[in-house]
This record gives C-alpha cells, sequence and structure tokens, in this order.
C-alpha cells in the first residue's frame, strides 16, 4: 500500500492550487494525486476561450513539477474509509493518507439520450473533440445558455463554423444578467451570425446520413454535423457522502476547509462554504474560488489555521465583450443599471433590503476588489447612493 502524507482526490485546478499551498508549508511530505482524467492538471478557462482566440495548448498546463506530486492519472476513487484514513481506486489499490482533501469537482448535466452523440463540454478530452470537429465540419449546435454555451457559441463562430444555439430561457445568460442586458447579448450573438433559438427545449435526437438532428419541444428541428452542450455541473458529491462526509448541496465545509469528519478536507466546485460578506453558505463554480479555496486547503492540510473569507469573482469573454463579477448575480435581485455608454460599458449592481449582494463589471476592469467592498459593507443603498460609484476614484 502506498503511503502519504497528503491524498488529493481530484485533478483539476483545486487539487493543483492544493499542491501547491501545502508545498508553502511542508516541503517534504509526500503528496499523492488521484485524477480520473488521463491529463495532468491544467487551466479549465482556455478550453472555451483562449484557446479559441490562437493561443497554444501547451500553456494551459499547471506547473507541477516543484510541488513534487505523485500524480496518479486515469483512476478514480471509488471508497473512502475514514476510520483506516485509506481510499482505493477503481482499479482496486488503496492508499493511506494522514490528510485528505476531496477536491472531485463536478460532473456536466446530461439529457436523457443516447450517450456519446453530444459533447458534454467540461475537460481537456472535450476540447480535443471539439477542435477536431471544428476543424473537419461546418455546423454546430451549441445546447445551453449559460457560461459554456455563451463562450462555445462565440468560440466557434469566432472560428468560422455555423452555429444554433438552443435553450430553455428567454435569453442567452438570462439567469444571471438583467432583462434589458441578455435581450440585447441575444441580439449581439444574432449580428454576430450565431442563430439564437430561444424557449426551447431538447427532446431527441437523431442520426441520419453523418448528420445530428436535435429535435425540440415546439417542433423544431435542427440539422447539424455536431452537438455540444452546456446545461449546468452536478457537484461530485458521491464518494463524500458514502463515507459518510456531510453533504448539502456540496460537501459541507467549516471555514478552515474540513468536512465533519476527521483530516478530511474539501474545496472546490464541490465544497459549500460560509461566506461572510453575504452571510450564507454558498457554493462557486468559478476558477478563482477553485484556485483560492485550493491553496488556502492545502495550507490548512499542512498545518495552518487560516479561515477562508474570500469572496470569490468570475469573468468572460463573449466575442469582443467581456466582464468581471463578484458576488451574487442572480436577475431575480433588483438591479440598478449604470452605463457609461449602454450595452458597452457600464455597471450593474444587484440589490436585496438595501445591500448590494453583487456587482457586474461590463467591459470595467480593476474594480473587483472594490465592488467586493461594497458587497461587504451593510449599508443601506438607495440606487442614489449607486450612481457613480463604481469604477472608484483613483486614490
Ligand atoms: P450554466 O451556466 O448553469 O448554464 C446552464 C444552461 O443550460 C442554462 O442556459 C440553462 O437554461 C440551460 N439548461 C438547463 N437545463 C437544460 C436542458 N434540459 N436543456 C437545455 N438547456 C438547459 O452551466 P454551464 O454553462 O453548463 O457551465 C458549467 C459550469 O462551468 C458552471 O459551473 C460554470 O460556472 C462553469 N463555467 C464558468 C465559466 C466562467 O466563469 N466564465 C465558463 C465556463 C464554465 P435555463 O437558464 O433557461 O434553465
Amino acid at each position: 500500500m502506498q503511503n502519504y502524507k497528503y491524498l488529493i482526490i481530484g485533478g483539476g485546478m483545486t487539487a493543483a492550487a492544493a499542491a501547491a499551498g501545502i508545498r508553502e508549508v511542508d516541503t517534504a511530505g509526500g503528496i499523492g494525486l488521484l485524477s480520473e482524467e488521463p491529463d495532468a492538471p491544467y487551466n479549465r478557462p482556455p478550453l472555451s476561450k483562449k484557446l479559441w482566440k490562437g493561443k497554444p495548448l501547451e500553456t494551459i498546463w499547471r506547473k507541477m513539477e516543484g510541488a513534487q506530486v505523485d500524480l496518479r492519472l486515469g483512476r478514480r476513487a471509488v471508497e473512502i474509509m475514514p476510520g483506516k484514513k485509506r481510499v482505493k481506486d477503481d482499479t482496486g489499490e488503496t492508499f493511506s493518507y494522514e490528510k485528505l482533501l476531496v477536491a472531485t469537482g463536478g460532473a456536466p448535466r446530461r439529457l436523457p439520450l443516447r450517450a456519446g452523440d453530444i459533447i458534454y463540454f467540461r475537460t481537456l478530452a472535450d476540447y480535443r473533440r471539439l477542435r477536431a470537429a471544428a476543424d473537419s465540419v461546418r455546423r454546430f449546435a451549441v445546447i445551453g445558455g449559460g457560461f459554456i454555451g455563451s463562450e462555445i457559441a462565440a468560440a466557434l463562430a469566432m472560428n468560422g463554423k455555423e452555429v444554433v444555439m438552443v435553450f430553455p430561457g428567454n435569453d442567452i445568460g438570462d439567469r444571471i444578467f438583467p432583462g434589458t442586458l441578455s435581450r440585447h447579448l441575444s441580439e449581439y450573438y444574432r449580428k454576430k451570425g450565431v442563430e439564437v433559438i430561444a424557449g426551447e427545449k431538447i427532446t431527441g435526437l437523431e442520426i441520419r446520413n453523418n448528420q445530428r438532428i436535435l429535435k425540440t419541444g415546439g417542433g423544431r428541428e435542427i440539422v447539424v454535423d455536431e452537438v455540444v452542450a452546456g446545461i449546468g455541473l452536478e457537484p461530485a458529491v458521491e464518494l463524500a457522502r458514502s463515507s459518510g462526509i456531510a453533504v448539502d448541496d456540496g460537501i459541507v465545509v467549516s471555514e478552515l476547509l474540513q468536512t465533519n469528519l476527521p483530516d478530511i478536507f474539501a474545496a472546490g466546485d464541490v465544497a459549500q462554504f460560509y461566506n461572510p460578506a453575504l452571510g450564507k453558505r454558498i457554493r462557486v463554480e468559478h476558477e478563482d474560488n477553485a484556485n483560492t479555496m485550493g491553496r488556502l486547503a492545502g495550507r490548512n492540510m499542512a498545518g495552518m489555521s487560516e479561515p477562508y473569507t474570500h469572496l470569490p469573482y468570475f469573468y468572460s469573454d463573449l466575442f469582443d465583450l467581456g466582464y468581471e463579477a463578484v458576488g451574487e448575480l442572480d436577475s431575480r435581485l433588483e438591479t440598478f443599471i449604470d452605463w457609461k455608454r449602454p450595452f458597452e460599458e457600464g455597471v450593474v449592481y444587484y440589490l436585496k433590503a438595501g445591500r448590494v449582494r453583487g456587482v457586474l463589471l461590463w467591459n470595467v476592469w480593476e474594480q473587483v476588489d472594490a465592488a467586493r467592498a461594497l458587497i461587504a459593507d451593510p449599508g443601506p443603498f438607495t440606487l442614489n447612493d449607486l450612481k457613480g460609484r463604481l469604477p472608484a476614484a483613483k486614490k
């Protein structure tokens, strides 16, 4: 049996950040990493953004050499034995640990259709498959109007592909953006040549003469060469749950990122944590959270006691539009839109009971910390207080 001082389950950005975090505190203790993916840890955001704008694939790899991690790739952990402090993988091999990190992330939600016919976009393998398709065929359907759908549709269109986007909501990004902005976004995509079909669910998929025919609830048939989908993520909690680790919407962690079981930590997309600025428990599926929380989990595994109080930000690139955002971006909240140039540059404030819950910085940069401070401020704020508040004046 292989013994590790630190064992990490998962091979994503959180896992890579945790290994680096451990090494900041403990330069010698052995680190093992079990990852289901065949690839070593890499940065995920470029898969739907910069790799489609000419950035080379080699740039995505995480620098792991310095951390001296024993990478066990293509291995799925199937059992955690908290009493014995052991983990078993799908080859039957068992590993012991002193400290364990569960960084299992999540799996793409799937439609009830035959597996294999749709690229549920998440991993480097999915990127490779989509890139190979983009190199050989012309017409793509993109299912979903959220993060993956909007980024991949833009990426394919920018690479000269015909793209049909289809999703059940009213407009692109309508769960997070206020109505006027998501309506504008759908129009913007149409002007860029994307066929946007809103308000439609996929009910079937047939393959005829090498073409895929998507059927919608409204009776349409969408004929394409390849289908890619981003219809949300399911946190990968089953391994944890079956081992007695407390799970709610994700693995429940303390401010030190510990689970309810001794010496077992969790972080990243799969972890549900308390955020002091928002005053509630949240689970966040974005890069900044993976990196910041992963690193802190590693440091705490190696003996530090540092609370995770960070409010993560996220960002996206959609053709030549770009934004950063922090906090709760929920279009059901009251919103106040402060445009400098309508739909091109401005700030959206999301409010609840006089407090700012989230801030969208639309083509407005270097304001994430100021936005975080606004969210942490108990206020109360009126719309007048917010007009012109960001970008903050330079000191
Ligand atoms: P997402 O942003 O939650 O979007 C899901 C989309 O799928 C929504 O448009 C939703 O429509 C639609 N949908 C849900 N059920 C559907 C169904 N049965 N048929 C068709 N459409 C359906 O999730 P995602 O785009 O798949 O992204 C996956 C994860 O990757 C997320 O955690 C995301 O945060 C992360 N990610 C982040 C970034 C970034 O930070 N820039 C980029 C890429 C991915 P309705 O809203 O109408 O239900």
